[in-house]
């Protein structure tokens, strides 16, 4: 029925890359590595076909808003890559404006597809910036199917996944122009995976890994007022920067594919492919990252509900120009949600644990975030003997340590623990206490 990602292998893609692209391309680094990954893993593209079935068929049940811990991880070399903690917020921002549809410019959607939009409820929680200073060039390498796995490798010049499980990980960094050889062929903006992690992933198959699971993007299209341009191919000017990428990429990260069904990564298009949900019409083709809303790429084929509709430009996974994108429909925030609450249901945790900790008056920690140890003073001298207990983000235990009734204070040596966001708790016969206490060195 549907078509997704049609398996090519690479050495045939490769001439017809060259003949397609007379000026080099703008796009997502999504469509190179689904065709990447599904001439290699030829199973992955029917896991990923059966993970999105699934996230549409269970039901959302009620709507609560759910928050994603996002850690930020900038790998710079150049002074410009190392972009400010204010423009990282502000990214932050973006997201929470565009997932709520609480953007400025909902107004700019043509009024024949208001009844489509939808707000995600889902918001982001900045909890912490990781800084890199890199000499590494992240080149992708088109002939081996790696999408530069090395940003995210501490080793290789990049940064350390943290606790990819629980954490949307995000890395900002200065993806070279992609290349065949000498010539410049586009610019990949960003790139995600989209959920996984299914019992039908093929085994022995290590892409996506847990280590590599995440959102990448050029330092150039993170933050909404990024200082510096990026030339769209073919002379007309600059990318509009209003931080969208971002938007597009997480995403495709909560499973959401492009709004013309991803037919053929390179190759022609046609109006047969769909993205999978039911209330975005069908196209044939991207937008050019333009705003031309007279677009209407398949006329009379696949009727939407009955109606001719033109190409649904506004919605975040077209390649329209930043400034003419502001929503995504009520299928498409339906599949995100589920795939939060299934696949992606470890984001969840941590934002969990601060609704516990509000409520606990047993203890405080000094300092938080810490470098190596920790004071824990008892809000209240301890009346019975109590457990404390350190927990990684993964819940598991990593340090215990008894409790005297009657103490006021303990210091805790955590040098052995690793950097990163772990729980503190405290229990007794009397209530259970947990706080979050961030290593960071
Ligand atoms: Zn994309």
């Amino acid at each position: 029925m549907r078509n997704f990602f049609p398996a090519l292998i690479v050495s045939m893609l490769l001439p017809s890359l060259l003949a397609a692209q007379s000026t080099p391309r703008l796009f997502c680094g999504n469509e190179l590595f689904s065709e990447m990954v599904a001439t290699q893993y030829p199973e992955w593209a029917q896991s990923i076909e059966k993970t999105f079935e699934q996230a549409k068929l269970t039901q959302a049940g009620q709507r609560t808003t759910l928050t994603i811990p996002v850690v930020v991880h900038v790998v710079w070399n150049l002074p410009e890559e190392n972009l400010s903690d204010e423009l990282i917020e502000a990214q932050i921002q973006v997201l929470n404006e565009d997932f709520n549809r609480m953007n400025a410019d909902t107004g700019n959607l043509r009024s024949m597809f208001e009844w489509v939009a939808g707000s995600a409820d889902i918001e982001f929680e900045l909890v912490t910036i990781l800084r890199r200073e890199t000499s590494t060039l992240f080149n992708v390498d088109i002939l081996s199917g790696n999408i530069i796995p090395e940003v995210k490798h501490t080793d290789d010049g990049g940064s350390d996944a943290f606790y990819t499980g629980n954490f949307l990980n995000i890395w900002v960094c200065n993806i070279q122009p992609l290349k065949i050889g000498p010539i410049v062929i586009g610019q990949i903006l960003g790139f995600a995976f989209p959920p996984a992690g299914l019992d039908n992933w093929p085994s022995g198959s290590n892409a996506p890994n847990e280590e590599e699971d995440g959102v990448v993007i050029d330092y150039r299209v993170f933050g909404p007022d990024n200082p510096t341009p990026v030339e769209i191919p073919g002379g007309t000017g600059n990318l509009v920067v209003k931080g969208r990428t971002p938007t597009h990429e997480v995403a495709h990260y909560l499973g959401l594919r492009h709004i013309w069904g991803d037919g053929g990564t390179f190759g022609p298009n046609d109006c047969a492919q769909s993205d999978g949900v039911d209330d975005t019409p069908y196209a044939d083709s991207e937008s050019a990252f333009d705003c031309d809303i007279t677009k209407n790429s398949c006329i009379g084929i696949e009727p939407f509900y009955g109606l001719d509709m033109p190409d649904l430009i506004e919605n975040f996974m077209d390649y329209s120009s930043e400034d003419c994108m502001n929503m995504f429909t009520k299928g498409q925030v339906q599949i995100m949600r589920n795939v939060l609450m299934g696949p992606r249901s470890g984001l969840l945790q941590m934002t969990a644990l601060d609704d516990i900790a509000a409520s606990g008056t047993m203890m405080s920690l000094m300092p938080n975030p810490t470098s190596g140890s920790v004071h824990i003073q008892f809000d209240q001298a301890t009346t019975v003997e109590s457990l404390l207990t350190v927990a990684d983000p993964y819940g598991r235990a990593v340090f215990k340590q008894i409790i005297a009734a009657g103490a006021t204070l303990t210091t805790l040596d955590l040098q052995g623990l690793s950097d990163g966001l772990h729980a503190v708790v405290l229990e007794n016969n009397q209530g259970v206490q947990v706080e979050k206490l961030l290593i960071q060195r």
